[in-house]
Protein backbone atom coordinates (compact mmCIF):
# COMPACT_ATOMS: atom_id res chain seq x y z
CA UNK A 1 0.00 0.00 0.00
CA UNK A 2 1.13 3.18 -1.07
CA UNK A 3 0.03 6.39 0.36
CA UNK A 4 0.53 10.13 -2.12
CA UNK A 5 0.46 9.37 -5.28
CA UNK A 6 3.04 11.93 -6.49
CA UNK A 7 6.67 11.29 -7.61
CA UNK A 8 7.77 9.48 -4.24
CA UNK A 9 5.00 7.26 -4.46
CA UNK A 10 5.16 6.42 -8.23
CA UNK A 11 8.85 5.79 -8.19
CA UNK A 12 8.02 3.08 -4.73
CA UNK A 13 5.88 1.40 -7.30
CA UNK A 14 8.17 1.51 -10.19
CA UNK A 15 11.28 0.75 -8.24
CA UNK A 16 8.88 -2.19 -6.89
CA UNK A 17 7.82 -3.54 -9.92
CA UNK A 18 11.93 -3.38 -10.76
CA UNK A 19 13.02 -5.76 -8.49
CA UNK A 20 10.60 -8.08 -9.59
CA UNK A 21 7.63 -8.07 -6.68
CA UNK A 22 4.96 -9.12 -8.78
CA UNK A 23 2.35 -8.62 -5.63
CA UNK A 24 -0.47 -6.12 -5.12
CA UNK A 25 0.14 -3.01 -4.65
CA UNK A 26 -2.40 -0.27 -4.01
CA UNK A 27 -1.45 3.20 -4.70
CA UNK A 28 -3.93 5.67 -3.01
CA UNK A 29 -4.09 9.79 -4.00
CA UNK A 30 -5.66 12.45 -3.06
CA UNK A 31 -5.59 14.42 -6.52
CA UNK A 32 -7.38 13.19 -9.21
CA UNK A 33 -4.63 13.19 -11.70
CA UNK A 34 -2.21 10.55 -12.14
CA UNK A 35 1.20 11.69 -10.69
CA UNK A 36 2.64 14.36 -12.52
CA UNK A 37 5.76 16.40 -12.22
CA UNK A 38 5.92 19.85 -10.31
CA UNK A 39 8.82 21.63 -11.10
CA UNK A 40 7.76 22.21 -14.43
CA UNK A 41 4.86 23.78 -12.94
CA UNK A 42 6.77 27.37 -11.99
CA UNK A 43 8.75 26.96 -15.25
CA UNK A 44 7.33 25.31 -18.40
CA UNK A 45 3.75 25.81 -17.38
CA UNK A 46 3.02 29.36 -16.49
CA UNK A 47 5.48 30.30 -18.99
CA UNK A 48 3.06 28.45 -21.47
CA UNK A 49 5.85 26.05 -23.14
CA UNK A 50 4.15 22.69 -21.32
CA UNK A 51 0.60 21.96 -20.55
CA UNK A 52 0.74 18.39 -19.17
CA UNK A 53 3.57 17.28 -16.68
CA UNK A 54 2.33 13.32 -16.07
CA UNK A 55 4.80 11.15 -15.14
CA UNK A 56 4.14 8.31 -17.33
CA UNK A 57 0.93 7.42 -19.39
CA UNK A 58 1.30 3.90 -18.96
CA UNK A 59 0.52 3.46 -15.38
CA UNK A 60 -1.72 0.79 -15.67
CA UNK A 61 1.20 -1.22 -17.00
CA UNK A 62 2.63 -1.26 -13.45
CA UNK A 63 -0.21 -3.42 -12.56
CA UNK A 64 -1.46 -1.55 -9.37
CA UNK A 65 -5.02 -1.07 -8.02
CA UNK A 66 -4.53 3.19 -8.54
CA UNK A 67 -7.39 4.99 -6.62
CA UNK A 68 -6.92 8.39 -7.33
CA UNK A 69 -9.29 11.21 -5.53
CA UNK A 70 -9.28 9.61 -2.79
CA UNK A 71 -7.52 10.68 0.30
CA UNK A 72 -6.15 8.42 3.26
CA UNK A 73 -7.59 10.09 6.49
CA UNK A 74 -6.35 7.87 8.67
CA UNK A 75 -4.19 4.47 10.18
CA UNK A 76 -4.54 2.03 12.76
CA UNK A 77 -3.91 -1.46 13.60
CA UNK A 78 -2.83 -2.98 10.78
CA UNK A 79 -5.45 -0.47 8.46
CA UNK A 80 -5.83 2.75 5.95
CA UNK A 81 -8.79 4.69 5.78
CA UNK A 82 -9.65 6.51 3.06
CA UNK A 83 -13.60 8.17 3.07
CA UNK A 84 -14.41 5.35 0.97
CA UNK A 85 -12.99 2.30 2.74
CA UNK A 86 -10.69 0.72 4.97
CA UNK A 87 -7.69 -0.85 3.13
CA UNK A 88 -5.40 -3.39 5.43
CA UNK A 89 -1.92 -3.95 4.63
CA UNK A 90 0.98 -5.72 5.45
CA UNK A 91 3.88 -3.30 4.20
CA UNK A 92 2.92 0.67 3.75
CA UNK A 93 4.87 3.85 2.46
CA UNK A 94 3.65 7.31 3.42
CA UNK A 95 4.16 9.40 0.09
CA UNK A 96 1.98 12.45 1.43
CA UNK A 97 4.48 14.92 -0.14
CA UNK A 98 3.40 18.57 1.51
CA UNK A 99 0.84 21.60 1.27
CA UNK A 100 1.53 25.25 0.82
CA UNK A 101 1.63 27.39 4.24
CA UNK A 102 -1.10 29.75 4.16
CA UNK A 103 -1.18 33.81 5.59
CA UNK A 104 -3.88 34.64 7.76
CA UNK A 105 -6.29 37.37 6.10
CA UNK A 106 -10.27 37.18 4.63
CA UNK A 107 -8.73 38.22 1.05
CA UNK A 108 -7.90 35.36 -1.97
CA UNK A 109 -4.48 33.85 -1.46
CA UNK A 110 -3.53 31.92 -4.90
CA UNK A 111 -0.88 28.84 -4.29
CA UNK A 112 1.24 26.98 -6.44
CA UNK A 113 1.60 23.04 -5.23
CA UNK A 114 -0.53 21.12 -8.09
CA UNK A 115 -1.19 21.86 -11.57
CA UNK A 116 -4.23 23.01 -11.86
CA UNK A 117 -2.76 25.68 -9.34
CA UNK A 118 -0.35 26.17 -12.04
CA UNK A 119 -3.23 26.23 -15.18
CA UNK A 120 -5.56 28.79 -13.23
CA UNK A 121 -2.45 31.00 -12.78
CA UNK A 122 -1.47 30.71 -15.77
CA UNK A 123 -4.63 31.96 -17.24
CA UNK A 124 -4.37 35.07 -15.25
CA UNK A 125 -1.23 36.17 -16.26
CA UNK A 126 -1.50 39.39 -18.00
CA UNK A 127 0.34 42.36 -18.74
CA UNK A 128 -0.23 45.40 -16.82
CA UNK A 129 -2.01 42.43 -13.74
CA UNK A 130 -0.36 43.82 -10.89
CA UNK A 131 0.69 40.17 -9.31
CA UNK A 132 1.85 40.33 -5.47
CA UNK A 133 4.05 37.32 -5.08
CA UNK A 134 4.82 36.97 -0.94
CA UNK A 135 8.03 35.35 -0.80
CA UNK A 136 11.43 35.21 -2.41
CA UNK A 137 12.26 31.63 -2.20
CA UNK A 138 12.49 29.46 -5.12
CA UNK A 139 9.20 29.14 -6.25
CA UNK A 140 8.84 32.92 -5.56
CA UNK A 141 11.30 33.58 -7.68
CA UNK A 142 10.35 31.31 -10.22
CA UNK A 143 6.81 32.59 -10.29
CA UNK A 144 8.29 36.41 -10.50
CA UNK A 145 10.11 35.50 -13.67
CA UNK A 146 6.98 33.77 -14.99
CA UNK A 147 5.19 36.41 -14.03
CA UNK A 148 7.01 39.10 -15.18
CA UNK A 149 7.88 37.75 -18.83
CA UNK A 150 4.44 37.55 -19.19
CA UNK A 151 4.21 41.85 -18.43
CA UNK A 152 2.94 41.43 -14.94
CA UNK A 153 3.65 43.83 -12.39
CA UNK A 154 5.55 42.03 -10.21
CA UNK A 155 6.53 42.89 -6.69
CA UNK A 156 7.66 40.35 -4.55
CA UNK A 157 7.18 40.86 -0.46
CA UNK A 158 9.94 39.15 2.12
CA UNK A 159 10.08 39.29 4.99
CA UNK A 160 13.60 37.91 5.75
CA UNK A 161 16.84 40.36 4.85
CA UNK A 162 17.10 38.78 1.48
CA UNK A 163 15.97 36.58 -1.43
CA UNK A 164 16.31 32.71 -0.26
CA UNK A 165 17.81 33.84 2.99
CA UNK A 166 16.10 31.07 4.75
CA UNK A 167 17.20 28.57 2.15
CA UNK A 168 21.05 29.11 1.45
CA UNK A 169 21.07 32.34 3.94
CA UNK A 170 20.96 36.22 3.94
CA UNK A 171 24.95 36.63 2.40
CA UNK A 172 24.53 34.28 -0.68
CA UNK A 173 20.71 34.77 -0.91
CA UNK A 174 21.72 38.92 -1.38
CA UNK A 175 23.33 38.17 -4.49
CA UNK A 176 20.26 37.29 -6.18
CA UNK A 177 18.51 40.48 -5.25
CA UNK A 178 19.65 42.44 -8.48
CA UNK A 179 18.11 40.04 -10.58
CA UNK A 180 14.68 40.97 -9.91
CA UNK A 181 15.24 44.74 -10.49
CA UNK A 182 17.30 43.36 -13.55
CA UNK A 183 13.79 41.73 -15.07
CA UNK A 184 11.56 44.80 -13.67
CA UNK A 185 10.06 43.20 -10.79
CA UNK A 186 9.67 45.44 -7.34
CA UNK A 187 11.77 42.99 -4.43
CA UNK A 188 10.81 44.54 -0.53
CA UNK A 189 12.38 42.83 1.56
CA UNK A 190 12.30 43.17 5.03
CA UNK A 191 8.97 43.25 4.51
CA UNK A 192 6.44 41.17 6.91
CA UNK A 193 2.71 40.48 5.49
CA UNK A 194 0.06 41.19 8.45
CA UNK A 195 -2.60 39.84 6.45
CA UNK A 196 -3.92 39.28 2.79
CA UNK A 197 -7.22 41.34 2.50
CA UNK A 198 -9.46 41.88 -0.74
CA UNK A 199 -7.32 44.02 -3.18
CA UNK A 200 -3.80 43.81 -1.68
CA UNK A 201 -1.80 42.88 1.54
CA UNK A 202 -1.74 44.58 5.31
CA UNK A 203 2.12 45.21 5.76
CA UNK A 204 3.73 44.74 9.00
CA UNK A 205 4.15 48.37 9.86
CA UNK A 206 1.06 49.37 8.70
CA UNK A 207 1.80 49.75 4.67
CA UNK A 208 -0.73 49.13 2.21
CA UNK A 209 0.24 47.08 -0.73
CA UNK A 210 -2.67 46.84 -3.43
CA UNK A 211 -2.42 44.06 -5.99
CA UNK A 212 -4.76 42.46 -8.24
CA UNK A 213 -3.84 38.71 -7.52
CA UNK A 214 -1.34 37.67 -4.59
CA UNK A 215 0.41 34.43 -4.92
CA UNK A 216 1.35 33.17 -1.06
CA UNK A 217 4.87 31.17 -1.39
CA UNK A 218 6.15 31.08 1.65
CA UNK A 219 6.88 27.72 2.58
CA UNK A 220 5.08 24.15 2.81
CA UNK A 221 4.48 21.62 5.88
CA UNK A 222 4.25 18.41 5.44
CA UNK A 223 0.94 16.96 4.47
CA UNK A 224 1.12 14.49 7.51
CA UNK A 225 -1.63 15.87 9.85
CA UNK A 226 -4.17 12.83 8.78
CA UNK A 227 -1.54 10.55 10.43
CA UNK A 228 -2.93 11.59 14.35
CA UNK A 229 -3.67 9.51 16.52
CA UNK A 230 -1.96 6.72 14.21
CA UNK A 231 1.25 5.89 16.32
CA UNK A 232 3.60 7.21 13.79
CA UNK A 233 5.82 9.41 15.23
CA UNK A 234 6.12 12.79 13.02
CA UNK A 235 8.58 15.39 13.61
CA UNK A 236 8.25 18.27 11.03
CA UNK A 237 7.57 15.20 8.71
CA UNK A 238 6.95 11.09 9.33
CA UNK A 239 10.78 10.24 11.19
CA UNK A 240 12.63 7.23 9.74
CA UNK A 241 15.43 6.00 10.33
CA UNK A 242 17.99 6.08 7.85
CA UNK A 243 16.39 2.93 6.17
CA UNK A 244 13.60 5.05 6.00
CA UNK A 245 11.61 3.00 8.28
CA UNK A 246 9.44 4.83 10.13
CA UNK A 247 8.15 4.68 14.12
CA UNK A 248 5.84 2.04 13.07
CA UNK A 249 6.66 -1.93 11.99
CA UNK A 250 6.12 -2.27 8.37
CA UNK A 251 5.92 1.46 7.35
CA UNK A 252 7.94 3.58 5.54
CA UNK A 253 8.17 7.30 4.01
CA UNK A 254 9.56 8.97 1.92
CA UNK A 255 9.83 12.39 -0.37
CA UNK A 256 8.48 15.64 0.62
CA UNK A 257 7.15 14.57 3.91
CA UNK A 258 9.82 12.30 5.28
CA UNK A 259 12.29 13.09 7.99
CA UNK A 260 15.06 10.74 7.69
CA UNK A 261 17.82 10.38 9.99
CA UNK A 262 21.13 11.08 7.85
CA UNK A 263 24.02 9.22 8.76
CA UNK A 264 26.10 11.58 6.65
CA UNK A 265 24.96 14.84 8.94
CA UNK A 266 23.88 12.99 11.98
CA UNK A 267 20.62 14.78 12.30
CA UNK A 268 16.54 14.61 11.24
CA UNK A 269 16.93 16.09 8.18
CA UNK A 270 13.60 16.57 5.46
CA UNK A 271 14.09 18.23 2.00
CA UNK A 272 11.67 19.19 0.06
CA UNK A 273 13.86 18.18 -3.48
CA UNK A 274 12.76 16.68 -6.14
CA UNK A 275 15.94 14.07 -6.36
CA UNK A 276 14.93 13.08 -3.08
CA UNK A 277 11.10 12.06 -4.04
CA UNK A 278 13.10 10.32 -7.41
CA UNK A 279 15.97 8.23 -5.36
CA UNK A 280 14.44 7.30 -1.72
CA UNK A 281 12.39 5.68 -3.42
CA UNK A 282 14.38 2.80 -4.30
CA UNK A 283 16.02 2.09 -1.10
CA UNK A 284 12.62 2.08 0.14
CA UNK A 285 11.62 -0.56 -2.36
CA UNK A 286 14.40 -2.51 -1.37
CA UNK A 287 13.92 -2.65 2.28
CA UNK A 288 9.94 -3.24 1.60
CA UNK A 289 11.49 -6.17 0.23
CA UNK A 290 13.84 -7.73 3.11
CA UNK A 291 16.61 -5.45 2.66
CA UNK A 292 18.76 -3.11 4.51
CA UNK A 293 20.23 -0.17 2.57
CA UNK A 294 20.35 3.03 3.71
CA UNK A 295 19.35 6.24 2.30
CA UNK A 296 22.39 8.78 2.29
CA UNK A 297 22.72 11.58 -0.53
CA UNK A 298 24.27 14.19 -0.92
CA UNK A 299 21.39 16.51 -1.43
CA UNK A 300 20.67 17.83 -4.53
CA UNK A 301 18.20 20.86 -5.61
CA UNK A 302 17.82 22.98 -8.63
CA UNK A 303 15.98 25.90 -9.31
CA UNK A 304 15.66 28.10 -13.30
CA UNK A 305 15.30 31.87 -11.81
CA UNK A 306 15.48 34.91 -14.56
CA UNK A 307 17.52 33.38 -17.36
CA UNK A 308 19.79 31.50 -14.92
CA UNK A 309 20.04 27.68 -13.82
CA UNK A 310 20.74 27.90 -10.21
CA UNK A 311 22.07 24.62 -8.28
CA UNK A 312 22.56 23.73 -5.18
CA UNK A 313 24.64 20.07 -3.73
CA UNK A 314 25.36 19.59 0.21
CA UNK A 315 23.84 20.80 3.37
CA UNK A 316 25.39 24.01 4.90
CA UNK A 317 24.30 23.66 8.31
CA UNK A 318 26.93 23.89 10.40
CA UNK A 319 29.59 25.67 7.83
CA UNK A 320 32.21 27.81 9.17
CA UNK A 321 32.91 29.25 5.94
CA UNK A 322 31.36 31.17 2.93
CA UNK A 323 33.79 31.20 0.26
CA UNK A 324 32.99 32.85 -3.59
CA UNK A 325 34.26 31.49 -6.66
CA UNK A 326 33.93 34.18 -9.68
CA UNK A 327 32.51 37.58 -8.98
CA UNK A 328 28.44 37.02 -7.72
CA UNK A 329 27.87 40.10 -9.49
CA UNK A 330 28.11 38.49 -13.12
CA UNK A 331 26.45 35.95 -14.84
CA UNK A 332 28.70 32.92 -13.59
CA UNK A 333 29.82 32.24 -10.26
CA UNK A 334 29.57 29.71 -7.10
CA UNK A 335 29.40 29.62 -3.25
CA UNK A 336 31.31 27.24 -1.36
CA UNK A 337 30.33 26.69 2.24
CA UNK A 338 33.14 25.18 3.59
CA UNK A 339 32.65 22.91 7.50
CA UNK A 340 35.81 22.23 9.28
CA UNK A 341 38.33 22.88 6.07
CA UNK A 342 36.04 20.31 4.04
CA UNK A 343 33.14 21.26 1.09
CA UNK A 344 29.90 21.38 3.06
CA UNK A 345 27.83 22.90 0.41
CA UNK A 346 28.00 24.59 -3.02
CA UNK A 347 25.77 26.71 -5.19
CA UNK A 348 26.05 27.43 -8.54
CA UNK A 349 24.68 29.88 -11.06
CA UNK A 350 25.63 29.21 -14.57
CA UNK A 351 28.07 26.33 -14.03
CA UNK A 352 26.66 22.70 -13.80
CA UNK A 353 30.21 21.59 -14.32
CA UNK A 354 31.21 23.07 -10.56
CA UNK A 355 28.19 21.53 -9.39
CA UNK A 356 28.53 18.38 -10.28
CA UNK A 357 32.37 18.29 -9.26
CA UNK A 358 31.31 20.05 -6.11
CA UNK A 359 29.08 17.24 -5.42
CA UNK A 360 31.18 14.58 -5.42
CA UNK A 361 34.36 16.61 -3.62
CA UNK A 362 31.47 17.16 -0.91
CA UNK A 363 30.75 13.28 -0.91
CA UNK A 364 34.59 12.48 -0.46
CA UNK A 365 34.67 14.36 2.56
CA UNK A 366 38.13 15.21 1.76
CA UNK A 367 39.56 18.77 2.75
CA UNK A 368 39.51 21.38 0.11
CA UNK A 369 42.17 24.30 -0.41
CA UNK A 370 40.42 27.57 -0.46
CA UNK A 371 42.59 29.23 -2.54
CA UNK A 372 42.23 26.56 -5.28
CA UNK A 373 38.46 26.81 -4.49
CA UNK A 374 38.46 30.63 -4.92
CA UNK A 375 40.14 30.05 -8.03
CA UNK A 376 37.41 29.54 -11.38
CA UNK A 377 40.09 28.36 -13.59
CA UNK A 378 41.18 25.87 -10.89
CA UNK A 379 38.63 22.97 -11.47
CA UNK A 380 36.64 22.27 -8.16
CA UNK A 381 38.04 18.68 -7.65
CA UNK A 382 41.68 19.73 -7.98
CA UNK A 383 41.36 21.79 -5.76
CA UNK A 384 41.14 18.71 -3.15
CA UNK A 385 44.05 18.55 -0.68
CA UNK A 386 45.37 14.76 -1.18
P1 LIG B 1 4.25 15.42 -3.87
O1 LIG B 1 4.78 15.73 -5.22
O2 LIG B 1 3.62 16.55 -3.10
O3 LIG B 1 3.20 14.24 -3.99
C1 LIG B 1 2.44 13.82 -2.90
C2 LIG B 1 1.07 13.41 -3.37
O4 LIG B 1 0.37 12.87 -2.27
C3 LIG B 1 0.25 14.58 -3.89
O5 LIG B 1 -0.33 14.26 -5.12
C4 LIG B 1 -0.80 14.77 -2.81
O6 LIG B 1 -2.03 15.25 -3.30
C5 LIG B 1 -0.96 13.37 -2.29
N1 LIG B 1 -1.55 13.33 -0.95
C6 LIG B 1 -1.45 14.24 0.03
N2 LIG B 1 -2.15 13.85 1.11
C7 LIG B 1 -2.67 12.66 0.81
C8 LIG B 1 -3.46 11.73 1.53
N3 LIG B 1 -3.87 11.97 2.77
N4 LIG B 1 -3.81 10.58 0.91
C9 LIG B 1 -3.40 10.32 -0.35
N5 LIG B 1 -2.67 11.17 -1.08
C10 LIG B 1 -2.28 12.31 -0.50
N6 LIG B 1 12.41 20.52 -6.61
C11 LIG B 1 13.64 20.65 -7.18
O7 LIG B 1 14.57 19.94 -6.77
N7 LIG B 1 13.86 21.56 -8.18
C12 LIG B 1 12.86 22.37 -8.65
O8 LIG B 1 13.09 23.17 -9.55
C13 LIG B 1 11.57 22.25 -8.07
N8 LIG B 1 10.57 23.03 -8.50
C14 LIG B 1 9.34 22.91 -7.92
C15 LIG B 1 8.31 23.74 -8.36
C16 LIG B 1 7.05 23.66 -7.78
C17 LIG B 1 5.95 24.57 -8.26
C18 LIG B 1 6.81 22.73 -6.74
C19 LIG B 1 5.45 22.66 -6.10
C20 LIG B 1 7.82 21.91 -6.30
C21 LIG B 1 9.10 22.00 -6.89
N9 LIG B 1 10.15 21.18 -6.47
C22 LIG B 1 11.39 21.30 -7.03
C23 LIG B 1 9.96 20.21 -5.36
C24 LIG B 1 9.60 18.83 -5.88
O9 LIG B 1 8.64 18.92 -6.88
C25 LIG B 1 9.11 18.00 -4.69
O10 LIG B 1 10.21 17.83 -3.83
C26 LIG B 1 8.54 16.67 -5.11
O11 LIG B 1 7.40 16.85 -5.91
C27 LIG B 1 8.16 15.85 -3.88
O12 LIG B 1 7.52 14.68 -4.29
P2 LIG B 1 6.60 13.87 -3.28
O13 LIG B 1 6.09 12.72 -4.06
O14 LIG B 1 7.29 13.66 -2.01
O15 LIG B 1 5.38 14.85 -2.94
Amino acid sequence: MIAGAGLAGLRTLEELRARGYGGAVTLIGAETRPPYDRPPLSKGVLSGAVDDTTLRHDLSALGADVRLGEPATGLGDGVLRTGRGEYPFDRLVLATGAVPVPLPGPGPQRMLRTLDDALSLRALLRPGLRLAVVGAGWIGAELATAAAARGCQVTVVEAGPAPLAAAIGAEAGAKTAPWYAAAGVELRVGAGVSSVQPGGLALAGGQWLPADEIVTAIGIRPQVSWLAGSGVAVDDGVKTDEQLRASAPGIFAAGDCAAFWSLRYRRLLRFEHWDVALRAPAVVAANLLGGSESYDPVPYFWSEQFGRMVQYAGYHGGADQLIWRGDPAGERFAACWLAGGKLAAVLTVGLPRDLQQGRRVIASGQPVDTAGLADPAVPVRDAVLR
